[in-house]
């Protein structure tokens, strides 16, 4: 590794510049690598976490879609039950019997009750007692209807309402309605050649339709076409508007019933095998029903699903319900997924963790840097300050030999000789007095003895005693001064010593070019001493930097000039601790103006 070097004095290669750059990423690697392993657990964690978030979602969907299908399927036996015990339920689209796998939508045998209209016996006894009854022979088509032979219950509701029909033409109407009110009570399966029941019948006459028509409506799911017809005639003959919607509804799906009808052989096998299945059917655009056999096998049931309550809501993308509704899909709520939230979380907290692993990092990256920095800066200062001792004591310690071993010295060479010692050892004094005077600003204990004096005097002292130098240097020297300038609280020796470091600087950096000013002028409050030189200057983002403590701009060309890195760092503590401030108005290449503001002793202040 090269050493490098600082005006003649070699840096010790620990110093050099890649020192703070692998101090820099040893100490990020240091952070990076426990970052990593953390980082790395942590994902890890995570992974798993979700793993088993997801399987557990998963088995709460499953219990979900298993808990829905037991409720939904205990609804729908329910149904069943209740219509079985003669109740009647809303969500009841049809019930149909079922005859050698197909569907009988009339539910009673029409082609029975003809056959029993032509029979020999039933047949004429009815016809006979009918001609009796046209011919107003009341009482003689009353013993007639009484008598009629009857094998069957139907054939007996049927003699029963011209029965009734015949005492009211009597005038017998109490009589009338008792045997009405007894053929209303018949099973809603006793029906005539068209498949209406003979209670409907009796419902068309009685004294209370209304009523009569309310107390059939638990059987319009059995009703045929022609009996629902029927029984909508009667409900808006008898004023029973509130019927008509749910007449309307059975007539619409008596609709449905027949289309059902003709596609029934591709489930009957199936709803008759396999109990407590309830399969999907319907037609594109119209509601979906719910098929299943009765508990007897001997009849199905078709619920409507969204008249159920609350309405069941298949959907063609959730989960599959189970093996009691083949093919049909519910959708499982969700339920709060805090699991979710918690991963999130944790995610979270993860990422925070990196950043503020990663700011730490960055932080102290910037502080070993800042403070390895400062190191070398230290270490450049120790060599400028070595190599500024060294050149004086070299030459007052040539001089002094020269005069020991020459006794026979002309006078004028010997008083150019100790001239030389002498300025030699001033130049050495104001060194060490400079690291002294910076060792008590850093340590706290620098103190002023300001003084309410003119300013004027101060910087003509000063310039008094850098003038011979300039001159002597080949430096044309200008001053000017605002003599009537308010007097400033100040310690005279620490300004004059501010301007001496000043003017030392404007002759290192002052390049190719001669001049040097120096001014005390006015602005507002303040008095300003400014001193411009028109050599190297300064780039802007060095102007900041300069006047921090051993900061060297580090060009080449200024390199080559000696310096600590002190003078402008006392300059400034100087007019600080005098409430003021020192300023840099620099442009590389066309020199600098360095300026301490100070404030003035105004009258009333
Ligand atoms: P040094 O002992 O190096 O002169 P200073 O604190 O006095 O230390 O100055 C700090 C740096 O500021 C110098 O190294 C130099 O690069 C720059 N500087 C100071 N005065 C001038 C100037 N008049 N012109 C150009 N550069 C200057």
């Amino acid at each position: 590794m090269d050493a490098r070097v600082y005006n003649g004095v070699a840096l010790a290669p620990s110093l050099h510049a890649d020192v703070p750059k692998r101090q820099v990423l040893l100490s990020l690697a240091v952070l990076a690598v426990p970052c990593v392993v953390v980082c790395g657990l942590g994902f890890q964690l995570l992974r798993q976490e979700g793993v088993l978030e997801a399987r557990r979602a998963e088995e709460g969907r499953r219990r979900e879609v298993a808990r829905v299908e037991t409720e939904l399927l205990a609804n729908l036996e329910r149904v069943k039950l209740q219509v079985l015990g003669g109740s009647s339920h809303d969500a009841v689209a049809l019930i149909a019997e079922i005859h050698d796998g197909r569907l009988n939508l009339d539910h009673g045998d029409s082609e029975r009750f003809r056959a029993s209209l032509h029979s020999l016996d039933f047949g004429a006894a009815i016809r006979r007692a009918e001609q009796e009854e046209s011919a107003l022979r009341l009482n003689e088509a009353e013993q007639l209807y009484r008598a009629i032979p009857v094998g069957r219950a139907d054939e007996r509701a049927y003699a029963n309402l011209l029965l009734a029909r015949t005492l009211k033409k009597a005038g017998r109407t109490t009589e009338a309605s008792q045997v009405i009110d007894s053929v209303l009570r018949t099973p809603a399966n006793y029906r005539d050649e068209f498949g209406i029941p003979f209670a409907l019948y009796s419902a068309g006459v009685h004294s209370n339709p209304a009523g009569a028509l309310r107390s059939l409506s638990s059987h319009f799911a059995t009703f045929s076409s022609a009996a629902l017809f029927k029984a909508r005639e009667i409900a808006l003959s008898a004023g029973t508007n509130e019927l008509l919607p749910t007449l309307d509804r059975w007539i619409g799906d008596r609709r449905r019933a027949e289309k059902l009808h003709a596609d029934f052989h591709r489930f009957s096998g199936r709803l008759q095998t396999e109990e407590r299945v309830w399969l999907a059917w319907g037609e594109r655009g119209e509601p979906m029903w719910l098929l299943s056999a009765m508990p007897n096998n001997r009849a199905l049931i078709a619920v409507d699903p969204s008249r159920m309550r609350p309405p069941i809501i298949f959907s063609k993308r959730g989960e599959l319900l189970g093996a009691n509704f083949p093919g049909l899909r519910i959708e499982v709520p969700q339920g709060t997924n805090t699991r979710a939230a918690g991963i999130r979380f944790q995610f979270l907290a993860l990422g925070l963790v990196i950043v503020l692993t990663l700011l730490a990092g960055f932080l102290i990256s910037r502080d070993v840097e800042r403070s390895l920095r400062f190191a070398e800066m230290q270490a450049e200062f120790v060599a400028s300050v070595s190599h500024e001792l060294r050149t004086p004591l070299t030459s007052i310690r040539m001089f002094a030999e020269l005069l020991r071993i020459n006794d026979d010295i002309e006078p004028d060479l010997k008083a150019e000789h100790l001239n030389t010692i002498l300025t030699e050892s001033e130049r050495l004094s104001r060194l060490v007095e400079r690291v002294l005077l910076f060792s008590r600003i850093e340590q706290g204990k620098q103190t002023y003895q300001r003084r309410r004096q003119s300013l004027e005097a101060v910087v003509e002292a000063a310039a008094r005693a850098f003038g011979a130098h300039a001159s002597h240097s080949g430096f044309r020297f200008s001053v000017e001064c605002d003599a009537k300038l308010p007097d400033v609280e100040v310690d005279s020796d620490a300004i004059a010593q501010a301007i001496l470091n000043l003017l030392s600087n404007a002759v290192k950096y002052s390049g190719m070019s001669r001049e040097i000013g120096l001014r005390l002028l006015r602005q507002g409050g303040n008095a300003v001493i400014q001193v411009v030189d028109h050599g190297v200057g300064i780039a802007a983002e060095e102007q900041r930097k300069i006047f921090n403590r051993f900061y060297r701009v580090p060009s080449e060309e200024n390199l080559q000039v000696s310096g600590t890195g002190l003078g402008l760092t006392l300059v400034r503590h100087v007019a600080e601790a005098h409430g003021g401030t020192v300023q840099v108005e620099s442009h590389p290449g066309a020199g600098s103006t360095f300026s301490i503001v100070l404030p003035l002793c105004l009258e009333g202040t």
